[in-house]
């Protein structure tokens, strides 16, 4: 698998195969590939002539107090991983050579203000301004997104219609081990006792689901019942558990769909997301 770090010559690899009229799909992800980086990875190489995967852990996207140095990595697993999917090849830029001094920064109002944004007040303007540049970078035809992050998918929607890139957006499924747990990077650091704790999340996210497919409007019913179930687990704690509509994340009071019912818990010291979406 080709490993590519600088931006030049990415750029020259991308020209050449816009000139033979190829489509070009772009998986932007921190690394450390699962099977949920998999599963996009292999639906843009259906979609496209040829797929980047970049492999960056964007550090403007952390806070000083998260865990940028700790976050997990491994480019020739990546790497392989990325071979066995059928992509082209892996961005993987040092941070100098992505932000070499930089002093522009893409923002959003409202919709990065809240669920994630709340706790993690700058983190979407690392996510914008990252996949801002490897959009001008790649210039692909389609980038691919999960719904594990679905805050992060409806912001670069946003983004993308506000700053007119010509890219079609795919949303992607989450992707969940076979005992329910969404699969994330971030599930390594979790040990045997709170990984099993880590199952609240999906669980009470069913309970909530069962709950509006027998007939129940009421949010707050919902939301209560959903935090009730992971209340239940002493190595849980609640970031936050809020029921918003799909489309533009405003809080609701009735069930209506496409709503977006989102968590975030912290297992320990790991912080979890998780999430389903009502269209
Ligand atoms: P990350 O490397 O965590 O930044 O994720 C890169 C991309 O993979 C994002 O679009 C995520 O939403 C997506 N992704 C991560 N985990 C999953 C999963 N379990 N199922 C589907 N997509 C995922």
């Amino acid at each position: 698998m080709r490993i590519i770090k600088k931006i030049d010559e990415l750029r020259m690899i991308i020209k050449d195969w816009k000139r033979n009229g190829y489509t070009v799909g772009l998986v932007p992800t921190m690394g450390y590939l699962h099977e949920g980086h998999k599963s996009l990875i292999e639906r843009a190489v259906k979609e496209n002539d040829r797929v980047v995967v970049s492999d960056f852990v964007n550090p403007t996207q952390f806070a000083p107090n998260e865990d940028f140095e700790s976050y997990p990595r491994d480019i020739n697993a990546d790497a392989a991983l990325c071979e066995s999917a059928g992509a082209s090849l892996v961005f993987n830029p040092d941070a100098d050579e992505m932000y070499d001094s930089a002093l522009t920064f893409v923002d959003m109002n409202k919709i990065t203000k809240v669920l994630c944004g709340k706790t993690r007040p700058i983190h979407f303007s690392g996510v914008c301004t990252v996949v801002s540049k490897l959009f001008n970078i790649v210039t692909p035809d389609r980038a691919y997104f999960g719904q594990k992050d679905a805050q992060q998918l409806c912001v670069i929607k946003k983004m993308v219609k506000d700053l007119n890139f010509d890219i079609e957006i795919v949303g992607c499924p989450i992707i969940r081990e076979s005992d329910g747990l969404a699969k994330s990077s971030r599930n390594t650091y979790l040990n045997p006792q709170e990984r099993q704790a880590a199952l609240c999340l999906s669980r009470s996210l069913e309970i909530g689901k069962k709950i509006i497919t027998s007939g129940e409007r009421n949010v707050k019913t919902v939301t209560d019942a959903i935090r009730a179930e992971i209340d239940r687990e002493p190595l849980a704690e609640i970031d936050y558990i809020e029921m918003v509509d799909w489309n533009t994340l405003e809080p609701i009071e009735a069930v209506r769909k496409p709503i977006l019912c989102a968590m975030a818990v912290y297992i320990g010291k790991t912080r979890l997301i998780d999430n389903f979406i009502m269209e």
